[in-house]
């Protein structure tokens, strides 16, 4: 006997048909002895309604409400597979979060977890109950409901495996693993059986949504066996414990063999640039731009300041998500006489193309190759940065698939028996 989480996200659990066919493939783990947890999305495009309403009630809205709305989703969801379940012969019931709970921070619309009471899913589980927990959700300090960011389910299924002390987290998605790259974008990615914690981790923040990034650090520090596999396979599908997806795995465990240069390329077009033109080049002058931001909690990503001009002053551009634009130039536009800057210009429309690799840490040469081919296809490179495993690039985003594309084949990425 095993203890499993079942992670089924949005697409997974679109319409009854669909919640009737996970119910099938949870009752098939059920009978093969295993006790199961199982933690839902709410339907795809479901919680992009829920946020549109809250935007639309008022665009300043309470965010321990907006969790209030959008956390409905899954609670949905839950119930519905718990009826399915039961419907199949299988004895089932749902555990929101405040009802296990799922203790977290009060960051509201972006709360971490802090811990799990498994007190009541452990009696379930143990009197052969399947537990069906909506993801997303949990409770603040002050019994008010939280959600964990955009596609924190992945999150909640890790922190309850790892809680529970589970065998396996298996994530169920519409994909049948992690892919070299987005496999919409390139037909000719290949599955990889296993990818390690770090370079999913840098995958998953640097724009490859199939795990959030928060799931994946949380599975690398609690050390939980994550398998990411599809949901849509017939009923003679391979059962998850032959292990028919990727796995998520330390780098003792991938094995020297197994190590390629590049695992995976990614892109991300949420970001947006920002360059303010003749800040004062004087010590002190790029502090006082990054201050103000840090302090409105705005993340900076990519960075880069120009050689001084002559008359003693540079430019300064980078990155911040795309979606925190508007507060970035109000706090620059607030701080713009202590910078000393002449103008602020900015643009959405740009996309960051990464390349990741543990294998760079022995290898020279990455960066270069990224470089020449993209210089070969005539995309302007706009900004860069790197860490000891990833290579970033800002470029214009209408270049984002051919980027994508042709760096798979540069780094000989592309799967031989795929047409594409
Ligand atoms: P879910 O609703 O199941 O959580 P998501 O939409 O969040 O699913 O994530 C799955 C999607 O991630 C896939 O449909 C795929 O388009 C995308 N994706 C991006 N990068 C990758 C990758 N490297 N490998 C596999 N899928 C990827
Ligand atoms: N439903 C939430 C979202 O769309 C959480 C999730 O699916 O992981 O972001
Ligand atoms: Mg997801």
């Amino acid at each position: 006997m095993a203890r499993i989480v079942m992670k089924f996200g949005g697409t997974s659990m679109a319409g009854i048909e669909r919640i009737r066919s996970v119910a099938a493939r949870v009752k098939r783990e059920v009978a093969a002895g295993n006790q199961v947890a199982v933690v839902v999305s709410a339907m795809a495009g479901e919680t992009d309604r829920l946020v549109g309403f809250c935007r639309e009630a008022s665009s300043l809205y309470d965010p321990k409400e907006y969790d209030v709305v959008v956390s409905a989703g899954e609670q949905i969801t839950s119930g519905l597979l718990a009826i399915a379940l039961q419907a199949a012969g299988v004895p089932a019931r749902s555990w929101l979060g405040w009802q296990l709970p799922i203790e977290t921070t009060d960051a509201h619309a972006s709360a971490r977890i802090e811990h799990i009471d498994t007190t009541a899913l452990d009696a379930s589980l143990a009197a052969g109950e399947v537990a069906v927990i909506p993801g997303f959700q949990g409770v603040d300090g002050d019994d008010r409901v939280s959600t964990l960011g955009r596609g924190g389910s992945d999150t909640s299924a890790v922190a309850i495996a790892a809680a529970m002390k589970a065998d396996r987290c298996d994530i169920y998605t519409d994909v049948d693993g992690v892919y070299t790259t987005d496999p919409r974008i390139v037909p000719r990615a290949r599955k990889l059986k296993k990818v390690t914690y770090e370079e999913m981790l840098e995958l998953a923040s640097v724009g490859a949504k199939v795990l959030q990034t928060r799931s994946v650090g949380l599975a690398m520090k609690e050390g939980v066996r994550v398998q990411v596999l599809s949901s849509f396979t017939g009923e003679d599908a391979p059962m998850a414990d032959t292990l028919p997806g990727t796995m998520i795995v330390s780098e003792e465990e991938l094995g020297d063999m197994e190590r390629q240069l590049i695992t995976g390329i990614a892109h991300d077009k949420n970001e947006a640039k920002i360059t303010l033109i003749a800040v004062p080049d004087k010590p002190g002058a790029v502090a006082a731009i990054f201050a103000p931001l840090a302090t409105a909690n705005i993340n900076v990503d990519m960075i880069i300041q120009n050689i001084a001009h002559a008359a003693g002053s540079t430019d300064v551009t980078f990155t911040v998500p795309a979606a925190d634009l508007a507060r970035s130039i109000e706090v620059l536009t607030q701080s713009r006489e202590k910078i000393g800057y002449e103008t602020l210009v900015h643009d959405t429309r740009v996309a960051k193309i990464s390349v990741v690799g543990v294998g760079m840490r022995s290898h020279a040469g990455v960066a270069s190759t990224m470089f020449t081919t993209l210089g070969e296809r005539g995309i302007n490179i706009q900004a860069i940065s790197t860490s000891e495993i990833k290579v970033s690039v800002l470029i214009e985003e209408d270049y984002t698939e051919l980027a994508v594309r042709v760096l798979h084949t540069a780094y000989g990425l592309d799967a031989e028996d795929v047409a594409g």
